[in-house]
């Protein structure tokens, strides 16, 4: 038995990245996983082929988030996808991870690429956490994966920054909200992390100095959050909410 045995858990952007690494780790901890994804199908069915071969369970659904109407379409597809594997309605853990960052600096920012990003990163979870809260059972998790930009400035990636800023007061406020229904809410903040998201850590050079920030001299892989979002998901964390969890391997301590 997992500790996490007979809870089900959705993770947005469940599919590659950071969020693989979150279902999976859920997975091994006994959650059913809803695995969602918006665009890559393929990405999606080897995170749910992995978790099987684990001997977990979850499977995958598909929802666009940043469009209208894409939490009810979100939790509708979530719906269907528990009927379909035959579980019970309802979730215990809600991970909001699926995130689309803007590396430009100010001046080259457009109108559209601003609405996008606060789209997708804000008002995405913002309202998928409204419609799911007749779904989320007393006693659940909600994590919201933020960002070291909240606490290190880094230049040339502003209005992410600020996307990022918005979670962290979304779970400050929600915490004491749902903190009637024993629901905990909190953000899991990464550092550097070695996803497709970041496509210039493949350059070695880059590599090396992103590495430099960390006390440990080196970069995040996925499993380095996933490790805390499991933490917090858990029964351990019972009495721990409205926090934001630094997961950066500790960047930019000091000198
Ligand atoms: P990633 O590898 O690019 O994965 C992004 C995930 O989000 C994918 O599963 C993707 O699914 C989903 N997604 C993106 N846009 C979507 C949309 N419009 N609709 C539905 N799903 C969408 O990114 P990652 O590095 O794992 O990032 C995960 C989270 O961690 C994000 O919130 C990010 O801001 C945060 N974070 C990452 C780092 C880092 O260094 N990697 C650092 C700090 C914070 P599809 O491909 O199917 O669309």
């Amino acid at each position: 038995m997992g500790t996490l045995t007979g809870r089900t858990a959705l993770v947005t952007g469940g599919s590659r990245g950071i969020g693989r690494s979150i279902s999976l780790r859920l997975a091994r901890d006994g959650a059913l996983v809803a695995v969602h994804y918006g665009h890559d199908a393929t990405a999606a069915k080897e995170t749910v082929g992995l978790i099987e071969a684990a001997g977990g369970k979850a499977f995958a659904f598909q929802a666009e988030l940043g469009v209208s109407g894409d939490a009810v379409a979100l939790w509708e597809a979530f719906d269907a996808g528990l009927a379909g594997y035959g579980a019970g309605p309802g979730l215990d853990i809600l991970v909001n991870n699926a995130g689309v960052t803007l590396p430009k600096p100010i001046a080259a920012v457009t109108e559209e690429d601003y609405d996008r990003v606060f789209a997708v990163n804000v008002k995405a979870p913002f309202f998928v956490i409204q419609q799911g809260l007749g779904r989320l059972r007393d006693g659940g998790r909600i994590v919201n994966i933020s960002s070291a930009v909240t606490r290190i400035a880094i230049p040339h990636i502003s209005a992410y920054s600020m996307t990022k800023g918005a979670i962290d007061t979304l779970t400050l406020a929600l915490a004491k909200e749902l903190g009637p229904r024993g629901i905990t809410v909190n953000s899991v903040a990464p550092g550097f992390v070695d996803t497709e998201i970041n496509p210039t850590l493949k350059d070695p050079k880059v590599r090396a100095m992103y590495a430099a920030v960390s006390a440990f001299n080196r970069v995040g892989e996925p499993a380095d959050i996933a490790d805390v979002v499991a933490f917090v998901a858990s029964d351990d964390a019972r009495w721990v909410t409205g926090q934001y969890l630094d997961a950066t391997g500790g960047a930019h301590l000091g000198l």
